[in-house]
């Protein structure tokens, strides 16, 4: 305690300084987004969606059944038959491009609202997820008229209605994922947003109607526990896309299983950050707290795992935990705050268990001593030291600001330990040696792999997993690959 106060007397202590909310319209309560209108829910249920800052409501928000499914379902078809796949390249394109362009024009209060809903930092939201959502819609649109060129001596036909199911950790980022290549190819949606942050992806459908796409081009339909399972089992939706956790990508595997259904799946992720001792240190630290700290350690690719070369261990652990010392918790809305709030109660007490599985593991725990809110649902930034490889804490998700760390000396052990897991989404490698960095990327078992830097996106590089972690890639000319079917 002692030791926070005096760094925080001397050079840590900032002023607040609050993005304002000022700006931002949210309704009180918002129906469905279906044929281009907005539509009750057949139920007449809806729930609310809470800021997991400070837990006061935000907004009401539909729940629909399974007749809203149908009802979006066949609105998506309609469009997909008489509109959508008929129209040029060229022309879907100016759709696409105009979203774009008006999600610009909205990126602050978008950022905001990602931000109240969601319990990421402003810093976050503003700088990297609207931006990147963005890019996404100008990179795909500009694919639109030139499918013949992505794929060359083929004929290129869109799948038809894809149903897009998103988690909330990146609740605008995923929906641009999920849309922009689909629409770009002249496929139809329905897409079902996370229970917990469902306002962007309602802003967007506002954006939307706005931006005068054709009615039922874009169907968003919100709801919690059976929606999503509702939607996947339609037996008119021809691709289902879904980003989420493990445990439900195996339930939408065998639900679609000889459906005739196209089906991608980014699943969850364990994945390994590895420091060599010829690693620029200081930037690897930063490179740490980047990988699992910010974003509260919600990110499927988290660099969750580190691994550190024995003989520079207790200088990068040093440097860690110093740097842990000097991190903000607390408002997202904070410009200063490096770790917002925790997206849910329910997520926060799985955290919170697996620290106490850590703790009974007998893993050795560091947290700082930071100030943290009274009302909301916050985590200190949390290290577990001298792990095995077989803890629960090594091996599952946590999805939260906890880190392990494991040492190793040589580069085959380190490629091994970092293999050793379900997951196969991303990995971190920082070293001084190019020709190291692309011995661990073939090696390693990850579709992603940084080299001296960490969770970096770029709409023109495909993402996805190995093993667990899922299949099929979003991003890049890969992106288009499961809208398509070729000839
Ligand atoms: P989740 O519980 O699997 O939920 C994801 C979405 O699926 C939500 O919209 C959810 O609706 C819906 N859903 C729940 N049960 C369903 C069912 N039986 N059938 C169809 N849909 C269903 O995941 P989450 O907790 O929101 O997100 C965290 C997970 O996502 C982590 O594991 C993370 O690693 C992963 N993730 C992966 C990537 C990637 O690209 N690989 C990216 C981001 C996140 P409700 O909101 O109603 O529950
Ligand atoms: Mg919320």
């Amino acid at each position: 305690m002692a030791k926070k106060q005096e760094l925080q007397n001397n050079s840590w202590e900032y002023a607040p300084s609050l993005e304002s909310t000022s700006h931002i319209s949210i309704q009180k309560k918002y129906d469905l987004y279906i044929d281009g209108k907005w539509v009750k829910p057949s139920s007449g249920k809806y729930f609310k969606t809470i800021n997991p800052a400070n837990e006061e409501v935000l907004a009401e928000v539909a729940d629909a059944n399974e007749k809203d499914i149908d009802k979006a379902v066949k609105a998506a078809r309609k469009a997909y038959t008489n509109v959508w796949s008929k129209m040029t390249g060229a022309e879907r394109a100016k759709y696409i491009y105009r979203l774009a362009r008006m999600m610009q024009e909205k990126a602050r209060e978008l950022a905001v609202i990602e931000t109240l809903d969601a319990g990421k930092t402003i810093r976050e939201s503003r700088d990297v997820d609207v931006p990147l959502a963005c890019n996404h819609f100008f990179y795909y649109a500009g694919w639109a008229d030139k499918l013949e060129y992505a794929f060359p001596n083929r004929n290129v036909e869109p799948v038809g209605v894809a149903g897009q199911i998103i988690p909330w950790n990146f609740p605008l980022l995923m929906a641009a994922w999920k849309l922009a290549p689909a629409l770009a190819t002249g496929n139809t949606v329905v897409l079902k947003p996370a229970e917990t942050t469902p306002l962007t992806a309602l802003k967007l459908a506002e954006i939307i109607d706005e931006a005068g796409f054709p009615p039922g081009v874009i169907n968003i339909v919100t709801g919690y526990g059976d929606t999503g399972a509702a939607l996947v089992n339609h037996a008119d939706v021809d691709k289902i896309a879904f980003t989420g956790s493990t445990a439900v990508g195996k339930l939408i595997q065998q639900a679609t299983a000889g459906s005739g259904k196209k089906l991608t799946l980014e699943l969850g992720g364990k994945s390994a950050n590895i420091i060599f001792d010829d690693a620029p240190i200081d930037q690897a630290v930063e490179g740490i707290v980047n990988g699992i700290f910010f974003n509260q350690g919600h990110v499927c690719c988290a660099g969750s795992r580190l691994f550190v070369q024995e003989n520079v261990a207790d200088l990068v652990i040093r440097k860690l935990k110093q740097r842990m010392e000097s991190l903000y918790v607390g408002n997202p809305l904070d410009k200063n705050t490096d770790i917002g709030a925790i997206n849910s109660k329910k997520q926060l007490e799985t955290i919170e268990q697996y620290i106490q599985i850590g703790k009974a593991e007998g893993a050795e725990i560091f947290q700082p001593t930071c100030a943290i809110p009274s009302k909301g649902f916050y985590c200190p930034p949390t290290l577990f030291l001298d792990v095995a490889q077989s803890n629960v804490i090594v091996q599952e998700e946590i999805f939260g600001p906890v880190l392990t760390i494991q040492t190793f000396r040589t580069v085959d052990e380190v490629i091994q330990k970092a293999n050793n897991t379900p997951y196969g989404l991303a990995a971190g490698v920082w070293t001084d040696k190019g020709s190291r960095i692309f011995n661990l990327t073939t090696k390693l078992r990850a579709g992603v792999v940084w080299a001296n830097t960490y969770n970096k996106f770029d709409p023109t590089s495909p993402f996805g997993g190995y093993k667990e972690s899922g299949y099929g890639r979003e991003g890049g000319l890969h992106g288009l690959r499961p809208y398509v079917r070729l000839k």
